[in-house]
C-alpha cells in the first residue's frame, strides 16, 4: 500500500466556515477550491457539536432548490423537515431524510421546539446528472438503513452501496454513502469500487490511514482505482465515507441551485423572487429567504 502522503489521488480538501443562516455557522469542505464533486456529491455541510454553547438549533425557514437531491443526516439531535409537497417529517440520527428537487421545490428545516437544542450532523447535496434533474420533486424518510459489520467498524449505508449492501434511498448515480462507526478500537479493511472515487472525512474521534492521521472536517479524496482502503481508528470514532463514478458534466452551482447555465439560475432564482408556481409555499415554513442577487454571471465547470 502506498503512501498517502505522496499519493496524488489522497487530496485532503480542508472546509471553511460559512453562515447558512443567521447565527448558523457551519463547516464546508465541499465544494472546495480544489475539487467540485466527488461521484455526484456536490456540497458538504457539517455542523455542531463543539460550537453549541448549549443552545444551538438549526433554523433555516424556507427556500428553493433545483438539480439536486439534499441528504440530511445527524449524529445528534433532530431536525423537522417540511417541504412545498407538504411533506413533514422528523429525523433522529441515524435515519435519512432525501428530497430529490428535481425541476424545482421549496424546504424548510427547524430543530422541533419540544427537543434539545443540541445538533450534530451533516447536509449533502448530490448533483443529478443532465437526463434526471427535470423529474418530478420528491420526499422521502427511511428509518431503517443495511448495516454491515467490518471487524471492529459497524457501517449504516444511507445512499447507494457499500460493502455489498444497498441503500433502498433513490439514487441517479452510482454512488455510496456510509456512516462508519468503530466499535471498539481497531483497524479495518474498507473494501471500495475501483470504478468509484470516495471521500472519506472523520467526523468524531481519532482515526489514521496508512501514513495520514485524519484531520476532522476535512475530507480525504481518493481517486478511482483502489479496490480497498486500511483505516485504523479509536473506539467511538465516527467517519463519514461518501463515493461514486466521477461525475463528468459541467454544472452551474449558485446559491440553493443546480443548473447547467447562467440562464437557468437567472430564471430559477427569478420563479423564486416572484413566488413562482415552481415552486410553491411551504406550509409553517417560516420566512422565505431571499435569494441574493445574481451579478456575476457563473460559468460551468
Ligand atoms: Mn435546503
Amino acid at each position: 500500500m502506498s503512501n498517502l502522503l505522496a499519493d496524488p489521488r489522497f487530496d485532503p480538501l480542508v472546509s471553511r466556515e460559512a453562515e447558512i443562516a443567521p447565527g448558523m455557522i457551519v463547516r464546508r469542505s465541499l465544494p472546495a477550491r480544489a475539487r467540485r464533486t466527488i461521484g455526484a456529491w456536490c456540497f458538504l455541510d457539517s455542523y455542531g457539536p463543539a460550537a453549541l454553547e448549549g443552545d444551538i438549533a438549526m433554523r433555516v425557514s424556507q427556500h428553493p432548490h433545483i438539480g439536486l437531491q439534499t441528504v440530511t443526516w445527524l449524529f445528534q439531535g433532530s431536525v423537522l423537515h417540511r417541504d412545498s409537497l407538504g411533506s413533514v417529517q422528523q429525523i433522529e440520527p441515524g435515519q435519512l431524510n432525501l428530497m430529490t428537487s428535481g425541476r424545482g421545490i421549496a424546504h424548510a428545516e427547524f430543530t422541533p421546539e419540544d427537543a434539545p437544542h443540541q445538533l450534530h450532523g451533516i447536509q449533502l447535496w448530490v448533483a443529478l446528472p443532465d437526463v434526471s434533474r427535470n423529474v418530478d420533486p420528491s420526499f422521502e424518510h427511511h428509518a431503517e438503513l443495511p448495516r454491515v459489520s467490518i471487524g471492529p467498524v459497524e457501517a449504516l449505508v444511507f445512499m447507494g452501496t457499500f460493502a455489498n449492501e444497498k441503500s433502498a434511498a433513490r439514487a441517479f448515480s452510482p454512488i455510496a454513502g456510509a456512516e462508519l462507526r468503530f466499535a471498539e478500537d481497531g483497524i479495518v479493511t474498507l473494501p471500495l469500487d475501483p470504478t468509484f472515487e470516495y471521500g472519506l472525512q472523520l467526523v468524531d474521534g481519532s482515526a489514521s490511514s496508512e501514513a495520514t492521521q485524519m484531520t476532522p472536517d476535512t475530507l480525504y479524496h481518493l481517486g478511482t482505482g483502489r479496490t480497498s482502503i486500511v483505516v485504523k481508528g479509536k473506539a467511538g470514532t465516527v467517519l463519514l465515507l461518501l463515493g461514486g463514478t466521477p461525475f463528468n458534466e459541467q454544472i452551474v452551482m449558485w446559491w440553493n441551485f443546480v443548473a447547467r447555465s447562467s440562464d437557468e439560475i437567472e430564471a430559477a432564482r427569478n420563479d423564486w423572487e416572484g413566488a413562482a408556481e415552481r415552486f410553491g409555499p411551504v406550509a409553517n415554513g417560516g420566512q422565505r429567504i431571499s435569494a441574493p442577487p445574481y451579478l456575476i454571471k457563473v460559468k460551468p465547470r
